[in-house]
Order: C-alpha cells, then structure tokens, then sequence
C-alpha cells in the first residue's frame, strides 16, 4: 500500500510518501481501507518529535473508510461495512490494521468526509463542552483558534447549550466564518490585546470558561480574562509550549481552575468511545452539527498539508484523500 512515513521527527520534510507493505489483521482487529484520512495538530507534535514515538511510524490518528478484513474472532463486523476510528496511530496510508474496539460503524447519513473530521476533532469538542466544564445558558465561554477544526464545532455546541461565545482568530476572513457558525463575539488576537477586548465585552466581569488550545501565545492573557473561580480548559499549544507555572497565579487571578485534559482519557474504554461517537454522529446525521472541510489534499501532499496547518493558512477540516 502506499502510505506516509516518519523515519526520524523534523519539519514537514520528513513525511515521506512510501510503497510499504499491505496490513494484516491481528486477532481481535479489522482492516479498514481509507476513504478520508483527518490531519490534526497532534500530527505534528508526533511528527516534530514533541510528542515523542519511536521511529519509524505511520502517523495519522483518524480515518474513515470501509472494513476489507477481519481478524480472528472478530464477530461484530462485516467485510463492507463503513466504520471510523481514532486512537489509533498510522491512518496516513491507504489502509490500516486497528483493534475492532476502536471502530465506530457510521450512520448511512454521514459521509465519509465529515466521520474523518469527527472522531477526533468532533468527540473533542463535545468532552470539551459536556465534560471538562460543562457548558450552560447564562454562561459566557472565551474560545481561541474559532475557525479551527476543534473551534468551528466548539462553536456549535457551546450555542447549543445556549452559551455566549467569544472567540479569537488571526485574520478577518477566519472572523467572519467564526461568526457564520455563531460565535457571538469575534476578537482577532493578532491586532488587538484580547484580554483587554474580553474585558470590554463582558464589562469588567470575565468568562466563565476559557478554551486555549494555543498555549504559549495566549496562556497568560486567558488567564486575565476569567471571573473568579473561573476554569481555563489549556487543552493544546500550537503556538509552542506553556513555560513553566506557578499555581500561586490561580489564586491571585481569583481562585482559578486549570486543567489539561486530552480526549483519550475522555473514550477510555468501548461504551465511553461508543457513547461519545453516537452522539455526535447523530448530531452530524440530523444537521444539528455543521462540518466545514477547509481543504483536501492527496495522500502524497502530507507535507503540504502539514505546512499549511502550521501556518494558519486552514479553517475547519483539513482530510488527506488516497489515491
Ligand atoms: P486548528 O485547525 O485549530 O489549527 C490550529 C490553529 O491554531 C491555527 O489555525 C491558528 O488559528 C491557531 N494558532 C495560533 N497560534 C498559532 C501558531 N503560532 N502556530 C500555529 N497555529 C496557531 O487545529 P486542530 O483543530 O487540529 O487542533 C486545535 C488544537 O486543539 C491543537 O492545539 C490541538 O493539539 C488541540 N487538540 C487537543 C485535544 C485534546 O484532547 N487535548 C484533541 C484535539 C485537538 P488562528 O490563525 O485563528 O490563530
């Protein structure tokens, strides 16, 4: 099959395009032909060494597709059947070997496209929303990186859960589509201080919750922008990572909460992943929830995809296609 692979962490560069051997099930496995492959930030943690693996790997931790074989003693799937997974790593090739506990069948309504952008990035959106801080009417909630993957969808469901939402961006056309999924107010963080715009939005009295998946840039500033006994949700760092913190500054800011969550603490185990995926499956299959595709690239521009990532150049979903 042809996939791509790391063979040491780098820059993009280092995502190569290979002729790499077919898999085959384990026990307890199915093989899943890809039909949509979604690129995630974590990606690029894994591919920059930040998130350390040992080489070489397969990267890639969603995909969607349809079932071509079965391991031994696998009974609850069918050669055929359309499923989509995360969790698991090497979905940057044609095809993948995953435990069949990780498959999530889909509903005929959502097309493969839109299952590549949920596992990950849509179930995030919904612990992030629902779990860590569940969100409410009479709430306002502070989102950096709106029109991102995670952001478009975080959008979504904090509306409706009837939150006010504020959310950051770079540039006035990430603005505008931010607004076009709902956020009520948007700040471009590039341009302006946002802790002093939130501070003016909400007239001195702070957000209930802040989502800061940027980290570095942002982690002080999201911190200013809280009521007390307030929750900053620091749930990534695309902007590099948070220097060390002394918990001392929670309580100066007004009691605080912080927490670092990641979504596989979240599907831990089958009826949590299950739950989880069905939900927001459902909310895709009903319409409740839109599913922007920023951009598409074949499988062998993974490093372009990557690029493109990194520069803030995407909104929404970003998919690699195989051949
Ligand atoms: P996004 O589509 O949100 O892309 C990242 C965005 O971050 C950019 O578009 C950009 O938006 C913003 N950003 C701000 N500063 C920088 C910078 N210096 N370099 C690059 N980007 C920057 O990606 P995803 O939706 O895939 O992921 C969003 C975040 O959520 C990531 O940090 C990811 O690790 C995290 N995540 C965490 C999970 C968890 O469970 N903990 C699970 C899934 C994702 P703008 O141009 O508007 O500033």
């Amino acid at each position: 099959m042809k996939a791509v692979q790391i063979q040491q962490t780098g820059g993009p560069e280092v995502l190569r395009y290979l002729d790499l051997p077919e898999p085959e099930p384990a026990p307890g496995q199915v093989v899943v032909s890809h039909r949509a492959v979604g690129v995630n930030f974590i990606d690029i943690y894994h591919r920059t060494g930040l998130y350390p693996r040992q080489t070489p790997f397969i990267p890639g931790m969603e995909a969607a597709g349809v079932i071509t074989a079965l391991g031994q003693g696998v009974r609850d799937f069918t050669p055929g059947q359309r499923v989509a997974y995360t969790g698991v790593f090497g979905a940057y090739g044609d095809s993948n070997a995953i435990p069949a506990d990780k498959a999530v069948p889909l509903p005929e309504e959502v097309d493969f496209d839109t299952a590549a952008a949920l596992m990950l990035q849509g179930m995030t959106a919904h612990y992030l929303v629902h779990d860590t801080h569940p969100v409410g009417p009479g709430q306002t909630i502070l989102l950096h990186a709106a029109a991102g993957g995670v952001g478009l969808l975080v959008i979504q469901m904090a509306k409706a859960l009837g939150a006010r939402v504020i959310g950051t961006v770079s540039t006035p056309e990430k603005a505008a589509l931010a607004r076009s999924y709902g956020a009520d107010e948007v700040i471009i963080y590039t341009s302006r201080d946002f802790t002093e715009a939130v501070n003016e939005l909400t007239q001195g009295q702070g957000v209930d919750a802040v989502y800061d998946s940027v980290g570095q840039s942002t982690f002080q500033g999201s911190l200013g922008c809280l009521k007390p006994r307030g929750i900053l949700v620091s749930f990534g760092q695309s902007s590099g990572i948070i220097p060390p913190f002394d918990p001392a500054q929670l309580g100066s800011h007004g009691s605080l909460y912080l927490t670092r969550p990641s979504l596989f603490h979240y599907i831990a185990d089958r009826p949590s992943l299950m739950n989880r995926a069905s939900q927001v499956l459902d909310m895709a299959a009903t319409g409740a929830l839109s599913v922007t595709i920023g951009a598409r690239y074949p499988l062998d521009q993974a490093a372009q995809a990557h690029r493109d990532l990194e520069n803030r150049q995407t909104v929404g979903k970003v998919l690699l296609i195989p051949e």
